[in-house]
């Protein structure tokens, strides 16, 4: 058989946070890719869905269940292709790994190491480091979606430690007075002095919480969210609801000020981005999202998990940048590579393991064509229905529904043709130098 286009079942996490049973998008999708072997269970939570050669759940053929990383090991030339070989010097692994992650309530604040650092923590920890790579990633809202993403600009920062007495008396007065004196506002230029300055202050007021003992973490998160019913004009109404529902979600939890009362709550509406750099902090709150990730599984974790958190590491390693939470969006570019109906949206952050192309078919009958990519390629159908096919090869024609996913070979044309309204796939793949 050939394995130019070919349809795969992806693996799953039932990680706690996902929504539950067939309410999980995460859970649909599986179920419709694999009607006879996947049954929703009604009292699980479905968390991700994972499209790749990870290890820890590669994908598998849909007919013979043969894993797609012994597929590429065995030809990964065609696979990959030559560039990518060369490039990332593996012929074993896909050099992203793609999810559908559908989020029913808070996932822990979090970061995730650049490749220098990864190295150093997977030698001195493999347990809780499992690979040595980085994990840039970049998520696309298919739902509207709701994260926290980089640190609050410095003036909003200070005047929550100036108003809120929970949070200073966990500060401190004297470094809560030392912030206040010291930070330069209005327009910072990136990487100035009084950039590295705020930098440094905003660093030492996040170890302080981080910090903060146990034994003091319930009394001081138990003030705070009495304070938000107590006296909700210090911190306004969607600051107030915001750390309630967290406290619901996860209760008493040190998350509640370094995610609440730190980070930048931010909201993406169905079809808007962000990425995160290495070394970025972040969380993902709720609603349903296309992710994509170099390939790797490394976290360095903050708050709102019962997992294992590394605060000395985390402390030292973010980038601790302060921006504006629009400036954090990524925006759609234009692909040239593509003709037909409808139209596509590309989005390519500034790394080479991936970049994502979403294809839309807004009516019936439509035809699109997209030329071959460089580099391996996964797409997935998220709404409608139709078809995928090698161009001119009718016979290579493959039924699309949600949930269903491919792995397209390198070079390899491709014409997608809808037969409902509103047909939408998203395709991740690897391209070098491009
Ligand atoms: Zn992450």
């Amino acid at each position: 058989m050939s394995y130019r286009l070919f349809q795969i079942d992806a693996g799953f996490q039932n990680y706690e946070w996902g929504n539950i049973g067939s309410k999980s998008v995460v859970a649909q999708f599986a179920h419709n890719s694999n009607p006879s072997k996947i049954e929703i269970d009604p009292s699980l939570p479905y968390a991700e869905l994972w499209m790749g050669t990870h290890q820890s759940k590669a994908s598998v053929e849909h007919k013979t269940g043969t894993s797609l990383q012994e597929l590429v090991e065995k030809s990964p030339e065609e696979f990959l292709g030559a560039q990518v070989i060369n490039k990332f010097r593996s012929t074993r692994e896909i050099p992203f790994l793609l999810k559908v992650l559908s989020i029913g309530k808070v996932l822990s604040i979090q970061a995730h190491p650049d490749k220098e650092l990864a190295q150093k923590l997977h030698f001195r920890d493999p347990k809780n480091y499992p690979d040595d790579n980085h994990k840039p990633e970049m998520a696309l809202a298919v739902t509207e979606f709701e994260g926290f993403c980089g640190f609050k600009p410095l003036e909003e920062l200070d005047s929550l430690l100036q108003k809120i007495p929970e949070f200073r008396e966990i500060i401190g007065e004297e470094l809560v007075h030392m912030f206040h004196e010291n930070i330069f506002t209005g327009k910072v230029e990136m990487n100035s002095q009084e950039d590295h300055k705020n930098r440094k202050l905003l660093q030492q007021v996040f170890s302080k919480v981080m910090n903060l003992p146990d034994s003091r973490v319930y009394t001081s998160t138990k003030l705070l969210v009495k304070r938000t019913y107590d006296e909700p004009e210090l911190f306004g109404h969607d600051l107030c609801k915001l750390i309630q529902k967290m406290q619901s979600d996860f209760p008493y939890d040190i998350g509640l000020f370094c995610g609440c009362l730190m980070l930048n709550h931010c909201i993406l509406q169905p079809g808007e981005a962000m990425f995160l750099q290495a070394r970025d902090i972040h969380a993902y709150i709720r609603g349903d999202i296309v992710e994509c990730m170099a390939a790797s599984d490394n976290v360095v974790r903050a708050g709102f998990t019962p997992k294992f958190k590394d605060v000395d590491v985390l402390v030292d390693m973010l980038t601790y940048s302060y921006e504006d939470v629009e400036m954090q969006k990524m925006r759609p570019e234009i692909f040239t590579r593509s003709h037909g109906d409808g139209y596509d949206n590309l989005y390519d952050p500034p790394i080479e393991e991936f970049a994502v192309l979403q294809t839309i078919l807004n009516k019936k009958d439509g035809r699109r064509e997209v030329e071959g990519l460089r580099g391996p390629s996964i797409l997935i159908v998220t709404k409608g229905e139709g078809t995928i096919q090698i161009q001119d090869e009718n016979d290579s024609k493959l039924n699309c529904r949600p949930g269903f996913i491919f792995f397209i070979q390198p070079e390899v044309k491709i014409q997608l043709r809808s037969s409902s309204d509103d047909f939408v796939t998203y395709r991740a793949f690897c391209e070098v130098n491009h």
